[in-house]
């Protein structure tokens, strides 16, 4: 049985600590590809061009959408933010498991076109905890943590459109946990339709001949 890759979508809370397990589960597991986005914001201290996202301006950003180039973008806190569709096309035909980091209007665009997507909640231990993690990083200013954190209150409103939700306590045991859903996700019946029809058929065929 040819494998075939999961768009797995990963949402959460700014603060959630996303970023650091998807670096995590690259690092961990092998099979995992995971998309590089487009956005406006600026970079903080420590992210490099091509490797965190493609930083460009709002006039290359709406090049881009215009010319039919992201497979779904957002408007989060000021900011433009995209996936390139070329990458994800490539690495699903390759069998890959793609991971889009994104936010909450992303994630339900992208359940509208890809309906066998998997859709994960990173949650934090506590909202405390999350006000400690995001004000910890040191990359935004009090306001932008804020608007943040009011951003949190509406994306919390949509987690049921998700399939599932983690909790990022500890950082390795949540990483096995996301392994584990999306491994659990290649059973799912709906999943291997085509499988099943083929094996359906052998049978058909296999009683046939045994008449
Ligand atoms: P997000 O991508 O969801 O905005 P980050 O990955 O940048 O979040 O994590 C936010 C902060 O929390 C970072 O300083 C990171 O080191 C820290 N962090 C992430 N996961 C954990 C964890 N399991 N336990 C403690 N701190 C964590
Ligand atoms: P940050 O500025 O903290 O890197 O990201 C802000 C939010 O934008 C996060 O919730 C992140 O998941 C989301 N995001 C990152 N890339 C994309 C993308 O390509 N599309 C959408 N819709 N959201 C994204």
């Amino acid at each position: 049985m040819k494998r075939k890759g999961i768009l797995v979508v990963v949402s959460g809370f700014s603060g959630a600590g996303k970023g650091t397990l998807m670096k995590n589960l690259i690092k961990t597991y092998d099979n995992y590809a995971l998309s590089i986005s487009m956005t406006t914001r600026q970079p903080r201290d420590g992210e490099q061009e091509g490797r965190e996202y493609f930083f460009v301006s709002k006039e290359a950003f709406e090049e881009k959408a215009g010319q039919d180039g992201l497979i779904e973008y957002a408007c989060y806190c000021g900011n433009y933010y995209g996936t390139p569709k070329e990458y994800v096309e490539t690495q699903l035909g390759m069998g890959k498991d793609v991971i889009l980091e994104i936010e909450i209007q992303g994630a339900l665009k992208i359940k509208k076109k890809f309906p066998s997507a998997l859709l994960l909640f990173v949650m934090p231990p506590s909202a405390e905890q999350l006000k400690k993690r995001l004000a910890g990083r040191g990359t935004e200013t009090q306001e932008v943590i804020e608007k943040r954190l009011h951003r949190a209150v509406e994306e919390a409103k949509g987690i049921g459109s998700y399939d599932y939700i983690v909790v990022n306590d500890d950082l390795e045991m949540c990483t096995r946990e996301l392994h584990s859903i999306i491994r659990a996700a290649h059973s799912a019946v709906a999943r291997n339709e085509e499988w099943i029809e083929n094996m359906r058929q052998e049978l058909d065929v296999l009683v046939k001949g045994e008449k």
